[in-house]
């Protein structure tokens, strides 16, 4: 005779009811996991479900910072040395990056912040990062994706260094291509353009491509 299962309170997956009994009503999985990040985890469901996720949070909409490079007029831009072997211009690099499909830019200012740019057919992430001022900000303009960017445009945070994937970017990170490349232009010209907002951005752990 088969038992009927039982779902786990957190994941929803079913379980033998003993198990669910042993673990407090939780699966083998989820009772490894410690509350406070089972707790998290149900705190973005929500906000996803909701589309809170879609529109940048009350948090970055006051973390709104200005670039540093921004009040100043002799800044230049170089290429990440590590991740470029080859001796090119950044105006080589960008050319380049508009003929491709997809791929990522990594630039740091003589003021040592980055810019960091990943894009495909049609999408672009613009970061830019200052550590010494704690700014890690993300392109916000009135183009940026208000609805689930789907899981085969979804762009990736890559490491400057090497461009191996780390974190997944949230749909509102996401522009159009062709701002996304604009904003390059403008920024490495010393143009910062006025139409973006510069804003720190929360906790972006928990999206996953297609999802958040
Ligand atoms: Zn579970
Ligand atoms: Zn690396």
């Amino acid at each position: 005779m088969t038992e009927t299962k039982v779902e786990c309170n957190e994941c929803h997956a079913l379980v033998l009811p003993k198990i669910a009994a042993a673990n407090g009503g939780l699966c083998a999985q989820c009772v490894k996991i410690p509350e406070k990040l089972r707790q998290e985890r149900r705190e973005y469901d929500k906000a996803l479900s909701q589309g809170l996720l879609f529109v940048p949070s009350k948090n970055e909409l006051e973390s709104t910072q200005t670039p540093i490079e921004r009040a100043q007029n002799n800044v230049s831009w170089e290429l990440e040395p590590e991740f470029y072997k080859q001796q090119l211009s950044v105006m080589q690099v960008l050319k380049h990056a508009k003929s491709e499909a997809l791929g990522h830019i990594f630039l740091i200012s003589s003021l040592g912040s980055r810019l960091n740019v990943a894009f495909n057919g049609l999408y672009g992430v613009c970061e830019y990062q200052n550590e010494e001022n704690g700014f890690f900000c993300y392109a916000y303009t009135a183009d940026n994706l208000n609805s689930q960017v789907g899981d085969n445009a979804h762009l990736v945070q890559a490491c400057p260094c090497c461009g191996v994937g780390m974190l997944w970017y949230p749909t509102r990170f996401h522009l159009p291509r062709s701002i996304a490349f604009e904003i390059v232009e403008r920024v490495t010209g010393n143009d910062w353009p006025p139409y973006v907002k510069w804003l720190e951005y929360d906790d972006i752990s928990y999206t996953e491509p297609g999802r958040g």
